[in-house]
């Protein structure tokens, strides 16, 4: 008999999660900008700073596993299954277009969605391994973009950082790694971590030069922006060819854990992010107020 995956998880099915099989948290959930994107609005700033296009890009995740327990993260911690079964490559990859409909399908009755950007939306050209949960937990990622790449779809793989060993088997068009904090202590504080991997995070960032490659600093306003001397130093020895700081957002589980005045306005999310810039190779090249992230990069 195949075990279900356990109630908080039908909580998530409830927001859009569609799991690919009832005994995996592996999952799919189009974004907020894949929805607008459909209906001819903006785009997200991906499609702005890489050229990503929202509505055919697979927001999704191989398991909802995680080792770190962060303030400002979205998800509850309640859902993870003990007996989950890992879905295969082959069946994740299979899957993807039918879980992409599924989800999207309410949408083609709308008057603004053209035809041709539905059919577009199902033949979708970008994977981005961020939804929720951390994918190196997942037993076969680096098959998995291995195989997405081969079906010719570009990859983004965002990466709490805690097991370089799979970060260095994996061959994403785009590799991130999330630093969480400025030190040990605040790391500690802010991701409540099950076992202590900050020198596992720093050694995954410095396996980022020479590689396409982003860092991502998810600003928690009193919680972690200070020290931009000490972020400086971490960008500077990762080599890192992007770096995205974003201000948190106050949006589903995390709101339980934090509140709004967490949420730093844009300007001090600039603001910080050109004092970390004035302290390492990294400048200001892009911004986008809406989502309040600005992106540096690396000054060759
Ligand atoms: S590492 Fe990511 S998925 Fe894990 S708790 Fe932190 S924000 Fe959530």
């Amino acid at each position: 008999m195949v075990s279900r995956l356990s109630p908080p998880c039908e909580a998530l099915r409830k927001q859009g999660y569609q799991f690919f099989a009832p005994d995996s948290s592996a999952a799919v959930k189009p974004c907020l900008w894949c929805k607008k994107a459909l209906k001819g609005g903006e785009m997200c700033y991906k499609h702005q700073f890489y050229g990503i296009e929202s509505h055919r890009c697979v927001q999704m995740t191989p398991t909802l596993r995680c080792n770190h327990r962060c303030l400002f993260c979205w998800r509850s911690f309640e859902h993870e299954h003990p007996s989950e079964r890992d879905c295969p490559p082959e069946e994740i990859l299979a899957r993807i277009p039918a879980l992409q409909k599924r989800a999207l399908s309410g949408y083609k009755v709308s008057p603004s969605v053209t035809g041709e950007r539905f059919s577009q939306a199902l033949d979708p050209r970008h994977v981005a391994i961020s939804l929720s949960g951390e994918p190196t937990l997942y037993p076969y990622l680096p098959e998995l973009i291995d195989l997405l790449t081969a079906r010719g779809f570009t990859t983004f793989l965002v990466s709490n950082g805690t097991s370089p060993w799979i970060l260095k088997k994996c061959r994403p068009f785009q590799l991130y790694v999330s630093l969480p904090a400025p030190d040990h202590a605040s790391y500690l504080k802010i991701c409540r971590p099950l076992d202590d991997f900050w020198e596992n995070i720093r050694e995954s960032l410095a396996l980022l030069e020479d590689r396409r490659s982003a860092v991502r600093i998810t600003l928690v306003e009193g919680l972690n922006t200070f020290m931009p001397e000490r972020y400086a130093q971490l960008l500077q020895d990762s080599g890192a060819r992007y770096v995205e700081v974003k201000g948190y957002m106050y949006l589903g589980y995390s709101r339980k854990r934090l509140n709004r005045e967490h949420m730093p306005e844009h300007h001090r999310v600039k603001s910080f992010a050109a004092a970390i810039g004035e302290r390492c190779d990294y400048c200001i090249t892009d911004e986008n107020p809406a989502s309040r992230v600005v992106l540096l990069e690396r000054v060759p």
